[in-house]
């Protein structure tokens, strides 16, 4: 079976989905391919934080609606040091900005439904996705749907399944730019997401006990049970002990 998009995208994670909308919005045609089911997609508990550029386009897009009722919007934290609380007005310092705590599976839910409903082709269990052609001006993407073998003939590839999909190695290193940047910092992120109740968490650093609450006291089916705590340590630091107790 052949397809003719203007555009084939290759993972629907958050890039993919979010540029298959932006595309649409544009009158730009594409097709999704999505190595995993739309079941195992919508269930992958990831990130929890949507920083405000992302909360107003997607508000602005009209794939909000669900974020604005169900989210938690968060305008500071506060940390404590030997038990003494030290409030970061995050909006005050940031001239009224704030973040939204919104699963990101949940924000794929509602990409995906709303791509769905307007006629969006997201072709979810595609397997051995392999792309030809990438340096011409016809690049396609080959793959098995439903046991068929599929081509997709495009005139732009988007490759947005992440750093170990198969975009990347198929780009030849003679066209091929790498942009990166290293901030001469670590940051480091927790959170701790349950269903209706108070999650406690305690750190400690190396020379540095830090204890960090966040509490979500609300009834609301969206957040994950079980909880989940992420951590991005500074990479000249590491954690020396954690615990979890809700
Ligand atoms: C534990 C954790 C917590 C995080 N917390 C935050 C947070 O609070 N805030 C925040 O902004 N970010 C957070 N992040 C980062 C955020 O999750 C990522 O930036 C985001 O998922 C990247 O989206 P993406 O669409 O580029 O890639 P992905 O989400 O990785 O999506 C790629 C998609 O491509 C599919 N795929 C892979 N290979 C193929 C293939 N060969 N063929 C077809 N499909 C393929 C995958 O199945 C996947 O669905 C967190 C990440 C993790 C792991």
């Amino acid at each position: 079976m052949k397809m003719r998009p203007h555009v084939g995208i290759i993972g629907a994670g958050p890039a993919g989905l979010l540029l298959s909308h932006l595309l649409a919005s544009e009158g730009i045609d594409s097709v999704v391919l999505e190595s995993r089911s739309r079941a195992e997609v919508e269930a992958t508990i990831r990130a929890g934080v949507l920083e405000h550029g992302t909360v107003d386009l997607l508000r602005d897009m009209g794939l909000g609606e669900r974020m604005q009722r169900e989210g938690a919007v968060h305008h500071g934290i506060e940390l404590r040091f030997d038990g003494e609380g030290h409030r970061i007005p995050l909006t005050e310092l940031t001239n009224g900005r704030s973040i939204m705590i919104y699963p990101q599976h949940e924000v794929l839910k509602d990409l995906i439904a709303a791509r769905l409903e307007q006629g969006g082709r997201i072709l979810f269990n595609a397997s051995d996705v392999r792309l030809a052609d990438v340096a011409s001006s016809q690049p396609g993407i080959h793959f098995v749907h439903e046991e068929q073998q599929v081509e997709l003939q495009c005139d732009f590839i988007a490759g947005c399944d992440g750093f170990h999909g198969v975009s990347r190695a198929a780009i030849p290193a003679a066209v091929q730019t790498v942009s990166s940047r290293t901030y001469p910092f670590g940051c480091w992120r927790c959170a701790a997401l349950s269903s209706n109740r108070c999650s406690t968490v305690d750190c400690f650093w190396p020379g540095m006990p830090l204890t960090l609450c966040l509490r979500r006291g609300r009834k609301g089916s969206i957040w994950p049970s079980p909880m989940y705590v992420t951590w991005h340590a500074p990479s000249r630091c590491s954690i020396e002990t954690s615990r979890l107790s809700c």
